[in-house]
């Protein structure tokens, strides 16, 4: 049986002496993984195919529950993301949040279309990376449904001023006068930011400007969060804050 599907490669790993076995995300079918032959030769054909962010149309050949690439068109390379230190690193992160949140089966299509927007934003605009990252993220997360409540303290619904803490475990803002012990204080402009986001679609994100150690704040607090509530590591991202923290 043949399978059509748009798919964006999430990970590519060596296979034998000259093939691959990628994990795609498509539209259709989510996350599935597919054989790819022969790409490791010099001058292979679909070598582009068998690249992490590329986005194409793959022919696969089904048997059983095994999958092997036919053929593919490319859609959209995403290459620029690849020439970019900042840029490759912030979107390793967010297909590494894919492959971990998103198991084979499971239905995908709204993670799909905000992945598109965030790698399209991070492609071709100006946008902050890690503005744009934080903002696939918190979206992700909600997606997945782990979403946080960063508008105001979730306990009194006051506006959070001069101090804000963040409850991990109901991932949650809260304020000074409710916080419980095992609350972690967070800069209030690292919620402020959050906050932004969440009511920005990626078109509009021009428009959220906020300083570096607030969006690197930012990403650390969605990240523990994810380790807290869905025990997933997000490596990437330790990659992001080592060799990016200044940009
Ligand atoms: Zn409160």
């Amino acid at each position: 049986m043949e399978e059509k599907c748009r798919a964006v490669v999430l990970r590519a790993v060596d296979y034998k002496d000259n093939d691959k076995i990628l994990t795609l995300f498509s539209l259709e079918n989510g996350v599935v993984s597919a054989a790819i032959r022969g790409v490791k030769r010099a001058g292979a054909k679909l070598k582009f195919a068998a690249q992490p962010f590329c986005f194409c149309e793959y022919v696969l050949r089904v048997k059983g529950d095994k999958r092997s690439v036919i053929s593919a068109d490319i859609i959209e390379s995403f290459y620029p993301i690849r020439e970019n230190i900042t840029k490759f690193y912030t979107g390793a992160v967010a297909l590494e949040f894919v492959g971990s949140f998103m198991q084979e089966g499971m239905d995908g299509r709204e993670l799909f279309i905000s992945l598109m927007g965030f790698l399209k934003t991070l492609c071709y605009t100006e946008v902050s990376p890690k503005i744009a990252l934080s903002k696939f993220l918190l979206e992700g997360l909600a997606l997945s449904g782990y979403e946080l409540s960063v508008n105001a303290c979730a306990k009194c619904r006051k506006t959070l001023k001069n101090r804000a803490f963040f409850d991990f475990n109901i991932g949650s803002a809260v304020c000074e006068n409710c916080r419980e012990s095992l609350d972690v204080e967070v800069n209030p402009n690292t919620l402020a930011m959050l906050s932004d986001l969440s009511h920005y679609g990626y078109d509009e994100l021009e428009a959220v400007d906020y300083p570096l150690m607030i969006q690197n704040k930012a990403i650390k607090l969605l990240c523990h969060y994810s380790n807290v509530k869905a025990g997933v590591v997000l490596r990437a991202a330790n990659d992001l804050m080592l060799y990016c923290k200044n940009d």
